[in-house]
């Protein structure tokens, strides 16, 4: 995989030979550093300024595509008029669509089960985190310290909710330091953004658009795998081998160098898509 600063002329030339992008970011670990806890992780105000930028110029379509909740990530990135991909998709919000499925309606009851069974079994150790996300469940591992506890978590885990999965009533995966307790829909970053692509873009945004995709953790690389090839993937953090995204940047801190980039490239661009009134004021 290829560090994305050496080859900016190449990415530039792509940017330029399209009109329109689709411009979809997963949000921790991508947008801003991931935290000790999930709730102390805030969008930088820098960050926040160039989203905004995108989200008001219409040569971009700007979306959010993350494991948490649909109240979650729009309070963090408070950014209206974008789309929201939350819970990996099961919630969708933005203009012209409000969307949360009901296969995943339907397996609430059990996740809500399943969340009192853990956190009666594991509330007790030191550093966990256990996360109700009305259509998922997040448990996070990433303060517990002993591990003799994480070696009890994941045996716990796996002894509550086993038998849901095998009778295929809930899934389970994994993400950095986190277990996703989810419904079992097909749903997922990759199969979202294929719909997505299919069913709602915008005209204008179908076709000739270019799909630009940053993210970090094993859902993302599952969106790097199923697109790769047709679009400009983006991983975030150390590169491994495995993963199908066409380039890499180190750090959300580079990630917020690659967007100025990208932005000011477009806005050079001067192909009159971007003075139709949808820029900052
Ligand atoms: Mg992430």
């Amino acid at each position: 995989m290829k560090y994305a600063f050496d080859h900016t002329h190449t990415i530039m030339d792509l940017v330029r030979a399209h009109r329109k992008i689709i411009l979809l970011t997963d949000f921790d670990g991508t947008l801003t550093p991931i935290r000790e806890h999930p709730d102390l992780a805030v969008l930088p105000g820098e960050m926040y300024r160039i989203l905004q930028n995108f989200s008001r110029n219409k040569a971009f379509f700007l979306g959010i595509i993350t494991g948490r909740s649909l109240r979650q990530i729009k309070k963090l990135v408070n950014i209206p008029g974008i789309l929201y991909a939350a819970n990996h998709g099961i919630e969708l919000e933005g203009p012209g669509i409000r969307f949360s499925s009901s296969e995943a309606k339907k397996a609430r009851c059990n996740l809500w089960h399943v969340y009192m069974r853990l956190f009666k079994s594991l509330h007790h150790i030191e550093g966990i985190y256990l996360e109700d996300k009305g259509y998922t469940i997040s448990l996070h591992y990433r303060s517990v310290k002993k591990a003799g506890d994480v070696e009890f978590i994941t045996k716990t885990l796996s002894g509550i909710v086993q038998p849901y999965v095998e009778r295929d009533i809930l899934s389970l995966s994994t993400g950095k330091m986190v277990y996703e307790i989810r419904p079992p829909v097909k749903w997922n970053k990759a199969t979202t953004i294929q719909w997505l692509l299919t069913n709602y873009f915008p005209l204008e945004f179908n076709g000739d658009a270019l799909l630009v995709y940053l993210g970090d953790d094993q859902a993302d690389i599952e969106v790097f795998t199923a697109l790769s090839g047709k679009r400009l993937m983006i991983f975030v953090g150390t590169p491994s081998d495995t993963s199908a995204a066409d380039y890499f940047v180190n750090s959300p801190e580079e990630v917020k160098a690659f967007l100025e980039i990208l932005y000011t490239q477009k806005e050079e661009d001067g192909n009159g898509t971007l003075s139709e009134g949808k820029r900052a004021i």
